[in-house]
């Protein structure tokens, strides 16, 4: 890996993206390996707003998916959650993220974070080419996905992080199927989703798996 280095007087802000329908601990993982291998101060979690890619899928709140985020970073020092795709209007795009993050924090140098499903569909996001001059990208395995940096991209990182066979759509499943999600997302969100019934009438899951 090649780890950009260190500008004196700047913060490493690691940005983590997600849908997070729930937060699981594959993210967790690899937020916490990045800002490892990174020396990263800080890493922002992102919650989507409408994610532009599921918009024919249904999506829980975005009010039940921020807190479960804030539920399962809070006793992270170095971990913070922004509200700023959920209160944008529309559905959300990378691009926009990244412009929000440098407006709000101009002193930071960012991290994106994606694993090597989403680093896959780089390329067909709106303003790709812009992307690459906002942030530096770290791809992260995931298994079940190849891993590799998109043709054309610059300032990609790509890291072997441990493996976690988790997604969001197998732990509808099994909330829905009345198995348990205990150990695959943190305690307090099995409670928070227990707490409100989120995914009890999620069908087989079939449905979404990306
Ligand atoms: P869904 O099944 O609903 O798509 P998901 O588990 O893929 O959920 P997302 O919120 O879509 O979770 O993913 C947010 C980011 O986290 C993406 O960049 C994704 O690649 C990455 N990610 C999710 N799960 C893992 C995992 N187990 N290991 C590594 N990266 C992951
Ligand atoms: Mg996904």
């Amino acid at each position: 890996t090649s780890i950009p280095p260190r500008t004196p007087g700047r913060t490493r802000l690691g940005v983590m993206g997600g849908t997070f329908d729930p937060i699981h601990h594959g993210h967790l993982v690899a937020a916490s390996e990045v800002a490892g291998e990174f020396d990263l101060d800080e890493v922002v979690f992102v919650p989507t707003g409408h994610p532009w890619q599921k918009s024919h899928k249904r999506v829980s709140p975005a009010e039940h998916r921020y807190l479960m985020t804030v539920i399962a970073t809070a006793s992270n020092p170095r971990f913070t959650v922004s509200r700023v795709d959920i209160e944008r209007e529309g559905p959300t795009f990378t691009i926009d993220t990244l412009r929000d993050l440098r407006r709000l924090r101009p002193e930071a140098d960012l991290f994106f974070i994606t694993g090597a499903d989403a680093m896959a569909e780089i390329i067909t996001w709106k303003g790709a080419e812009e992307l690459w001059e906002l942030a530096h990208f770290v791809g992260v395995t995931r298994p079940g996905h190849e891993l590799a940096a998109p043709v054309g991209s610059s300032g990609v990182t790509l890291l072997e992080v441990p493996a976690m066979a988790i997604s969001s759509t197998d732990c509808r499943t099994r909330v829905a199927r009345h198995q348990p999600v205990w150990y695959l997302v943190p305690d307090g969100v099995v409670q928070y989703i227990g707490k409100y019934g989120l995914y009890l009438d999620d069908e087989d899951g079939s449905a979404s798996t990306d």
